[in-house]
């Protein structure tokens, strides 16, 4: 066998100099190594015009795993996973090749569903044992184990049960929510000043039946990964108005005011980007009876993903008179950016500083400096998380006006909810 030529692909810098402006483009000559088995994995190509070889190396020999034309794709298992090459390219003529780099793969595939990541490494294993297995067949006396085999140790590893099961919990959600085993809790929020409970947050549970109650972080995440997150959304509009209609029947019947009243229901961005979540959320608070002076949507700086459409929405609901509250102030990448374009009515300080704040000067500051800002934005501030006596004296010496939080009540479900409004 000829002496390997160095890998093209760790010599590409200086080729795609070579090519500049058209730097996605790569010339390669006839016999040209691409890549070599075994090495690093940064780049796919996709044949423009030539030939290009796949091959392994057999002892002092080489295999043909297969010749590509225009329009074939090749180098593409070893970005998908980062995993070293399992073959050799070299191009049979001149060749002309569009370059796509790992990481705008790495992307994609990161923000792909669970199901999507599984599927594709499962093919990639295929792949790969397959090759390795036509390797073994030219020299015998290696003694790889059959693909078969080799896919049923993978199904067993970490990585593929955690996306299996991932799928299967997916399966489950769906279930849950034409089950019905989806119900709502809620935690109240206190005027720090008075004491009075002003409103409550709503928050999604799901009691699986199979599994057990499931952490509202796993799979609030899921459902915001999978369409799930909206028909979820539907429900949780539904029955968080429902249930400000019973606060208030309760409210009046005691002969108290529910004017000032209000709910929070957290909206994730999926919801938020449907073109008629205005129009449904309205139609949700007409057909229980609820006014939206006492419904305030949390939301948090996600939903500036995409900007324009959610300026647009948040000014629509504002004006419809729906409170807006960001939430989790203080942990997006941009809080301050925000704050200056899009006008909202409240601000949720995000539970991380409230819990440092007896410990650490820095998030004092921090939590200082926020109330600060609200107050010259005319806005009020919200602190969530709060555990501790000392914690809440803090707030209310710096002038935060609500305050939810274990110390005052772990989230209830609304039967307990409307008997703590007697207390
Ligand atoms: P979040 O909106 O920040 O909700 C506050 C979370 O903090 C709740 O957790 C609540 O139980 C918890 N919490 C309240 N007080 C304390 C405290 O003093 N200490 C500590 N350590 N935690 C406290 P939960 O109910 O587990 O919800 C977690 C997250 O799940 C929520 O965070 C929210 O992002 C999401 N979520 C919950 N319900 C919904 C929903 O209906 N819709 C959407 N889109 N997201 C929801
Ligand atoms: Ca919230
Ligand atoms: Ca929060």
């Amino acid at each position: 066998m000829e002496p390997a030529p160095p890998d093209s692909d760790s010599t590409g810098l200086m080729a795609d100099i070579a090519i500049a402006p058209d730097c996605n483009i790569r010339l390669f000559t006839a016999g040209e190594t691409i890549f070599t088995e075994g090495s690093s994995a940064d780049k796919a190509y996709i044949i423009e015009s030539g030939y290009v070889e796949i091959f392994v190396g057999v002892g002092d020999d080489s295999l043909q795993l297969n010749v590509l034309g225009a329009g074939d794709i090749f180098g593409e298992m070893g970005i998908i996973d980062a995993s070293p090459r399992s073959a050799s390219a070299r191009a049979l003529s001149p060749c002309r090749c569009l370059v796509v780099s790992a990481a705008q793969v790495a992307e994609r595939i990161e923000s792909s569903s669970p199901m999507v990541r599984l599927f594709i490494s499962m093919s990639l294993h295929r792949n790969r044992a397959y090759n390795a297995y036509l390797k073994a067949l030219a020299t015998p006396q290696t003694g790889v184990p059959s693909p078969a085999v080799t896919e049923k140790a993978y199904a067993r590893s970490q990585q593929y049960q955690q996306i299996l099961d991932d799928i299967k919990l997916e399966s489950d959600l769906q279930n849950a929510v034409r089950n019905d085993d989806l119900s709502l809790v809620y935690q109240p929020l206190l005027d720090l000043t008075t004491g009075t409970v002003v409103g409550f947050e709503s928050l999604l549970r799901w009691q699986c039946p199979q599994r057990g109650a499931v952490m509202p972080q796993r799979f609030i995440a899921l459902a915001e990964e999978t369409s799930l997150i909206l028909p979820m959304g539907d429900w949780l509009l539904e029955h968080s108005c429902a249930d400000l209609r019973r606060f208030q029947t309760h409210l009046e019947s005691r002969g108290q005011s529910s004017a000032s009243f209000f709910i929070s229901i957290n909206i994730s961005v999926r919801q938020f980007q449907q073109p008629d979540f205005f129009e449904r959320l309205m139609a949700c608070t007409q057909r229980h009876g609820v006014d939206a002076q006492q419904i305030k949507l949390e939301v948090t700086e996600r939903i500036f993903l995409n900007e324009v459409e959610a300026i647009d929405s948040i000014g629509k609901c504002r004006a419809a008179g729906f409170e807006v509250s960001l939430d989790d102030f203080g942990t997006g990448y941009s809080s301050l950016n925000y704050l200056e374009r899009c006008e909202i009515d409240c601000l949720k300080i995000d539970q991380s500083f409230i819990q440092k704040l007896c410990s650490s000067d820095r998030a004092k500051i921090l939590v200082g400096s926020i109330i600060d800002i609200a107050r010259q934005l005319g806005l009020p501030t919200v602190a969530e998380g709060i555990e501790t006596p000392a914690q809440m004296e803090t707030l209310k010496s710096m002038g935060c006006a609500i305050g939810q939080g274990f110390l005052f009540s772990p989230p209830l479900p609304l039967a307990e909810a409307l008997a703590l409004l007697d207390r």
